[in-house]
């Protein structure tokens, strides 16, 4: 938990090894006593400071005095069937975040929010459902990926590394740029990760996508489109009516043009929808000779929202090879996780819902502990 104290105190989680060594110089340090505590917090993910026994006990304790590292507690943890372990992570505001580990061969990924809560609203989606509460900041976001890394090492061994970022957890990361772009930097440097292997997910904030092109980073821009028209758009990202379809496609070409990096678009397959033939020819129309790939998502389905269901993994084959016909390059992505509501926003609705009911779910092989 933390101390009344510790919620007030600058956390150096957010802080770049740059930044640290000149806060430690600040405080009359040398140089390399920066780079000792950045290294704890980042490779060795210390959550103390008390940790750091390569600092003298004097150091220690005037870091403790001023600062802290700025980790959390992970307040509930789901894992799937399948291996896939979401966790709901308390803030020091009293908020909280959900990440989830998903464990692939040879590629461990994480995904991580962005803001608690989400202003966009999406109409199938659970964290819509909330609102907006806040935006994350930089070494927030940092920490989830330091937290999968637990995860990974606990499941898999010393030597397992979370390799993949995607950042499309809770909220809309172009809407809390400034972080989104920190973070990215910071898991890069300090925990090493290719800037190639992040993927940033958004429902299309064109001014922010804008701005993203100029910093020609080698990341992976994916767009979540889900519809292949503006009406039907408008229906499902609410945000569509701000940032209509045209325009919208229309920065992602430029986007591809000034980077040179290849746009992902992200489609979620609602059953009678968005998921026809007729959509799928669209789509591709839309699409044909873009530097582009459609990734197709089986909608995860969740108790608070009604009226829409999963297509059925024949109609997600028949809209792939619709739009391959029309030349696009498509991906049906596997499902993770569904026993354990792994589509964002979820787990965080059923801590808050069980609170309130006083008991525990239970899933097939699932299991689950409130930590
Ligand atoms: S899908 Fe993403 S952008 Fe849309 S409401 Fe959910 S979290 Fe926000």
């Amino acid at each position: 938990m933390y101390s009344a104290s510790s919620k007030t105190m600058p956390c150096l989680l957010g802080m770049s090894t740059e930044e640290i060594v000149r806060l430690l110089e600040e405080m009359g340090q040398k140089p390399y006593r920066g780079r000792q505590i950045s290294a704890w917090i980042y490779k060795h993910r210390a959550r103390n400071f008390g940790e750091m026994t390569d600092l003298p006990l004097s150091l220690r304790e005037q870091l403790s005095a001023a600062f802290s590292i700025g980790r959390g507690e992970v307040l509930l943890e789901r894992k799937s069937c399948d291996g896939t372990v979401k966790l709901l992570l308390g803030l020091r505001d009293g908020e909280s975040v959900e990440c989830v580990y998903l464990p692939y061969e040879g590629r461990d990924s994480v995904c991580v929010s962005t803001q608690v809560g989400c202003p966009v609203a999406c109409a199938f989606c659970a964290t819509g459902l909330m609102g907006f509460r806040r935006n994350l900041t930089a070494g927030e976001i940092v920490e989830q990926v330091l937290v999968a890394q637990d995860i990974a090492v606990r499941e898999q061994g010393e030597n397992a590394r979370i390799s993949n970022v995607v950042f499309m957890g809770m909220g809309e990361p172009l809407l809390n740029l400034e972080a989104t772009v920190k973070a990215m930097k910071l898991i890069n440097s300090e925990l090493g990760i290719s800037m190639r292997s992040l993927t940033v997910s958004t429902v299309g904030v064109i001014p922010a996508i804008r701005r993203l092109a100029e910093y020609r980073l080698p990341f992976t821009l994916a767009v979540s489109l889900h519809a292949p028209e503006q009406k039907l758009r408008e229906q499902i990202v609410p945000l569509a009516r701000r940032y209509p379809l045209d325009e919208l496609l229309q920065a992602c070409h430029e986007y591809a043009e000034i980077t040179g990096r290849r746009v992902t678009y992200e489609y979620v397959m609602l059953a009678g929808v968005n998921d026809s033939l007729k959509h799928a020819r669209r789509l591709g129309m839309l699409l044909k000779g873009e530097l582009a790939h459609v990734n197709l998502i089986p909608y995860n389905p969740c108790p608070e929202i009604e009226g829409f269901e999963a297509s059925p993994p024949e109609q997600i084959q028949r809209f792939q090879e619709e739009l391959e016909r029309c030349g696009v390059r498509a991906t049906a992505r596997v499902p993770r996780g569904r026993d354990i509501e792994a589509a964002c926003g979820q787990l965080k609705g059923s801590l808050a819902g069980r609170k309130a009911l006083g008991r525990m779910s239970e899933g097939c092989a699932t299991s689950e502990r409130t930590l």
